[in-house]
């Protein structure tokens, strides 16, 4: 019923394509967006974009049967009646604005160009329409790596580069840090969907995990949660040692810097940080008063306040975000937008690449194959094809277009170019979302509040207050658990601290990003709704378990098989599982006792049937309703000649093909302790510096 799926199909005949300009917030989003201004209407649950699409006869059918049109009209004439005037004009707009009419020009428009005004005035950036014939450079993918490349290889005046991204430019839903789940339920999202797995995610919605992805200008980083940390310093000495030269601590730092311009006043100084970058990074102007408790806390176990991108990564701090005055900075405002007019830079939006072009006698990669509105494109690169289009698109499109493993495309029916352990070692950070700790004052941030026509002002005014805490975390700490068998500087757990927890998510926003049924909800929270209460979501930072991505078919608008084959190594269930009991003892501690924190006493709904907070407990509230925070990585591995899953070399050259590399979150070896949006900007540093050098003799 909600728009899980825009833009695409799970190759089973499922759902259908639109084609087209379709990143525009569905009925689910408006119902999100109206609960948090208190309009409470339901509204029919109608996926307007699908209605339009090829197979818009089946869909509407199905989606919108004659009863349920008839009762819910019933219910919006009812509560419409109720509502003072101006709440029925604006409901009237938004309903409007925000369905059929918005998917044509007008209101769509004009909502994106409006969204300017609460942009931090950056301008919006031209679509390109009319083409070269070829390129020096195709860049496929507009999210953290491909919008580097942009940026850095448009750089070179003497060099043309097209940029192809499949979604459109961010809007002001996107600005806001807090609500940033809302921006999964929009069209921004590609709407993911992994494979059923044996023992993860069996009571979210369908049985299945969300993968959210980003579409759009700025890609995931468009959608993500906006937490800006690095990693520690052995993670990229492993990758070099792996056989990566060039990618140690002291290689990749310089790249992170690079990227970086720290706002936070404390650490502008620091030799690990940075204010020359174009990134803006900062700590929300918000605070509430968990954070020093939360702090405190952590001290109590013997870990220093740090800034977890400096020299000690262990330790507990204040959330620090990829944020320009409150408002998002995403890989599109940081680097398309002060890119955008150089002539030798063309951006064209709403254009999904279909496959890669590559000689299959000479494999040169030659040019790309594209659909923008309906139309067939194919433009030649002369040097080369550049793939940024993520942990899931770019193994997928790797593999339509020939490159990938023997039998798997022979089974597929897709001509093999050159045979790589495309799609394997698929890694995330898996985490358990849920814990909720009632207070007994008014000192955490509840949907509700943010109502407030103050908080709304302070926002959109002058980009401070509750609205710029990054997706809602504020305290971030990077911990052991007493089983670890990571090095002893070395996190095995990420606790991010939320100002509000999930009994409050009246809208459902935070819920449908990871897939929370209503039953859970109900059933967990209902003696706590609306009650202050905060969260902390225990990580996994060094997940065992390995996944993969296959292709369900040879069409490209089909959704690859995601197999995330999460908990497949117990002992990733049996570290979190520690990482969940240190965080309940963390805020049990006597640090939060002066405002009674306690671990809601309503057990998880579905494991009920074990003793409470045993470990039997947590493990099934993990298989239930444990997630990820979206880092999905290593598809298209980084790897010596020798590793017989590497796909791309130390260059992120493909293995046997000319002119083609890798450059987004699909290319790391093994998933660093950290958020990957900052670790992906670092990768596209690097590579644009690879590819400079590579041409050196061609820059004048
Ligand atoms: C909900 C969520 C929360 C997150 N929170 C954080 C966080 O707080 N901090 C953090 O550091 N990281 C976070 N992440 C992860 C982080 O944002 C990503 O790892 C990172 O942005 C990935 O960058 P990328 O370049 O690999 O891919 P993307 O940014 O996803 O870019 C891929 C681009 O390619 C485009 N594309 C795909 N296929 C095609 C095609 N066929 N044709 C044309 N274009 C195509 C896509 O539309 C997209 O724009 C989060 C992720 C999610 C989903």
């Amino acid at each position: 019923m909600l728009r899980r799926n825009a833009g695409n199909s799970d190759g089973q005949g499922r759902s259908c394509q639109t084609a087209g300009n379709d990143s525009l917030p569905s009925l689910h989003t408006v119902r999100a967006l109206t609960g948090w201004f208190k309009l409470t209407v339901t509204i029919p649950s109608i996926d307007y974009k699908r209605s339009r699409s090829i197979c818009r006869f089946r869909e509407s059918r199905r989606l919108m049967s004659a009863q349920s049109w008839v009762s819910s009209a019933g219910r919006v004439v009812r509560r419409v009646i109720k509502l003072p005037t101006w709440r029925v004009l604006l409901l009237f707009s938004l309903t409007l604005g925000w369905t059929e009419a918005m998917q044509d020009t007008f209101f769509q428009r004009l909502f994106d160009e409006t969204s300017v005004l609460f942009n931090n005035g950056t301008p919006r950036i031209p679509d390109t329409t009319v083409y070269r014939k070829e390129y020096d450079f195709i860049i496929i993918g507009a999210g953290s790596g491909g919008s580097v490349m942009a940026n850095r290889l448009s750089e070179v005046r003497d060099w043309n580069v097209l940029l192809l991204e499949a979604g459109k430019e961010g809007n002001m839903l996107t600005e806001v840090p807090l609500t940033a789940g809302l921006t999964s339920i929009t069209g921004y999202n590609w709407g993911y969907t992994a494979d059923p797995m044996k023992g993860a995610c069996l009571g979210l919605k369908g049985g299945v995990c969300n993968w959210p992805k980003g579409r759009g200008l700025g890609g995931t980083s468009l959608i993500n949660f906006l937490i800006y940390t690095r990693g520690h310093k052995k993670d990229y000495d492993g990758w070099e040692q792996a056989g990566n030269p060039g990618w140690g601590f002291r290689d990749v730092l310089e790249y992170f810097k690079k990227s970086e311009r720290v706002q936070i006043p404390e650490l502008r100084n620091s030799p690990y940080r940075s204010t020359a970058g174009p990134v803006d990074v900062e700590e929300s102007s918000f605070e509430t008063p968990l954070l020093k408790r939360f702090i405190d806390a952590g001290r109590n176990l013997g870990y220093m306040e740090t800034d977890p991108n400096g020299e000690i990564q262990l330790g507990f701090g204040k959330a620090q975000a990829t944020m320009r005055r409150g408002r998002r900075c995403s890989a599109a405002k940081a680097y398309l937008a002060p890119a955008c007019r150089r002539p030798n830079l063309d951006i064209s939006m709403y254009s999904r690449v279909t496959k890669i072009l590559i000689d299959p006698v000479t494999k040169i990669a030659y040019g790309v194959e594209f659909m923008k509105h309906r139309r067939r494109y194919v433009i030649r690169a002369r040097k080369e094809v550049i793939l940024a289009a993520g942990a899931i698109a770019s193994p997928q499109l790797l593999m339509l277009s020939g490159v990938g493993p023997r039998d798997h495309l022979k089974e597929i029916g897709i001509p093999m170019v050159q045979d790589l352990p495309v799609g394997y070692n698929l890694q995330d950070h898996l985490n358990l979302p849920g814990l909720v700790f009632p207070v007994n004052q008014p000192v955490t941030v509840r949907e509700r509040d943010m109502r407030s026509p103050r908080y709304i002002l302070d926002y959109m005014l002058l980009g401070r207050g509750p609205f710029t805490s990054p997706g809602g975390a504020e305290g971030v700490a990077f911990v052991k658990t007493n089983i670890s068998f990571t090095p002893s500087d070395y996190p095995d757990i990420e606790l991010v601290m939320g100002t509000g927890a999930y009994n409050n998510d009246e809208s459902g926003s935070l819920r449908a990003t990871i897939g929370i049924t209503d039953e859970f909800y109900h059933n967990t929270y209902k003696t706590i709704l609306g009650k202050h209460a905060f969260s902390v979501s225990p990580v996994l930072m060094r997940p065992k378990s390995r996944g993969r991505i296959y292709l369900k078919s040879a069409n490209p608008f089909h959704w690859p098989r995601m197999e995330g084959n999460f908990y497949a190594d117990y002992d990733d269930l049996v570290v979190l599982r520690e990482g969940v009991k240190l965080s309940v003892d963390l805020i049990e501690s006597r640090s939060f006792r002066d405002i009674g924190a306690r671990l809601h006493s309503t057990p998880f709904y579905g494991c009920e049937q074990h003793r409470f907070r045993s470990d039997e407990y947590w493990e099934c509230a993990i298989r239930r309703v444990g997630s990820t925070l979206q880092h999905q990585c290593g598809t298209c591995k980084m790897g010596p000649a020798t590793d017989p899953e590497a796909v791309v070399n130390a260059q992120l050259q493909v293995y046997g093909i000319q002119g083609l590399r890798v450059v987004d979150a699909s290319i790391m070896p093994t998933i660093p302790a950290s958020h990957t949006n900052a670790v992906v900007f670092m990768i596209g540093e690097k590579a644009a510096d690879m590819v400079k050098e590579f041409w050196a003799n061609e820059i004048r």
